[in-house]
């Protein structure tokens, strides 16, 4: 049995005081106490804050070898072509930072991570880690007719997941990548082990505009870099790219939106009143990387029960952990507070993965890991130092 307090306890969405967390050896929470109740020689107190283990709701663990070798602030369509320009590394380095990777998520804290996966590089890490693992398999392609094609892709990993054990999901990849009858062959996949979907969403301007009217950075992509003729393999909606994913979401399955950088305060208010299930998920480090901008976090307080933190990938990020996303996030939005913001690191990455009962907050029976936040401010804010450690 062990025995924790801290001056603060976050327990995944309010604040408790002189309280102690009574765990097994394993980490199982036995009881939450009053202090009053245990001798304080037998109570491990340590000085700071204490939370449940972070959900990292969207990450790219295959991509770890990309680590430094993307430039910045290029936008996506750039960053697509620099991506696709350097798939090349030996194979023992990819398999190297990949364990690496996986470490380093554990040391931040993490205790389970929606994972993107387009290869089998991440399997045997992956059914070895101790954090879990829910890998969304991605279905893409440009040219409609080849839909078979980029299915079987898809399923062939799906597979190979599915016969280590790890919780798997077919899944889209984004709505530019995706043509209609590949939407509709994803969605009513049944032998998905979990009915969960995680879709790359308005994370860019030229998303906008490719299904506006067929111009912009994207369609340059398509022709020029994947040699396609895009008004050949793509017809442009004249709508928000984001109406065209709507017609193929399942309004009863949890699909989680990643990005929506460039998602209007309107569509996020409609959406999450006709989508009870959709969840919002933010990388706010990677959009930086990327596109130099941060989603319009005013418009996401609305969504507030649905928000999830994703740490995307070391292509577009130089650490993997949600601490540090949450003090980006913070640093430039001073009204969220750090309880809102550990809310969406925890409980709800949780519940959108569909693991609540087991992560996600200080409960009873749960078996959430805990972590230590150290340098919180007076008014509870997080500052540069503040930092974060693994308890159990
Ligand atoms: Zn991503």
């Amino acid at each position: 049995m062990k025995k924790f307090s801290a001056e603060k306890i976050f327990d995944g969405k309010n604040i408790m005081k002189e309280k102690v967390i009574v765990t097994d050896v394993e980490g199982k929470i036995l009881s939450i106490d009053d202090s009053s109740e245990h001798d304080s020689s037998s109570v491990n107190f340590l000085s700071g804050a204490i939370c449940p283990g972070f959900i990292n709701a969207h990450c790219h663990l295959e991509l770890s070898y990309m680590r430094g070798r993307v430039p910045k602030e290029k936008g996506l369509a750039q960053f697509i072509r620099d991506l696709l320009s350097i798939r090349n590394e030996r194979m023992e380095i990819v398999m190297e930072e990949i364990v690496k990777a996986d470490e380093e998520m554990r040391r931040n804290g993490i205790v389970a991570v929606g994972d993107i996966c387009n290869d089998d590089h991440t399997l045997n890490t992956k059914s070895k880690s101790k954090i879990f693992y829910h890998s969304f398999v991605e279905a893409y392609g440009f040219i409609p007719a080849n839909t078979a094609k980029y299915f079987s892709a898809a399923l062939n990993v799906f597979t190979k997941a599915r016969e280590k054990n790890l919780s798997a999901s077919i899944t889209p990849h984004a709505p530019y990548s995706v043509p209609e009858e590949l939407m509709k062959k994803i969605f009513s996949f049944s032998e998905n082990e979990k009915q969960i979907f995680s879709i790359h969403n308005q994370e860019t301007e030229a998303e906008t505009q490719f299904f506006a009217n067929g111009t912009g950075d994207f369609t340059k992509l398509l022709n020029e870099f994947f040699k396609l003729n895009s008004s050949e393999v793509f017809h442009p909606t004249g709508e928000r790219s984001v109406n065209y994913l709507l017609k193929f979401i399942p309004k009863e399955k949890n699909v989680l939106l990643v990005h929506n950088t460039f998602t209007s305060e309107e569509e996020m208010k409609n959406i999450s009143n006709e989508f009870s299930k959709v969840y919002w998920c933010t990388c706010p480090r990677a959009n930086l990387y990327i596109e130099n901008r941060l989603p319009d976090y005013k418009r996401w307080m609305s969504v507030n029960d649905r928000i999830c933190i994703g740490t995307d990938s070391v292509a577009s990020n130089d650490v993997l952990s949600i601490f540090e996303e949450m003090k980006t996030i913070q640093q430039k939005n001073s009204f969220i507070s750090t309880e809102q913001l550990i809310q969406w690191a925890t409980i709800n990455g949780a519940k959108f993965l569909e693991l609540n009962d087991q992560f996600g907050s200080i409960e009873i029976g749960k078996t959430p890991g805990l972590n230590l936040i150290s340098d919180l401010n007076e008014k509870n804010m997080l500052s540069e130092n503040s930092a974060v450690r693994k308890i159990i």
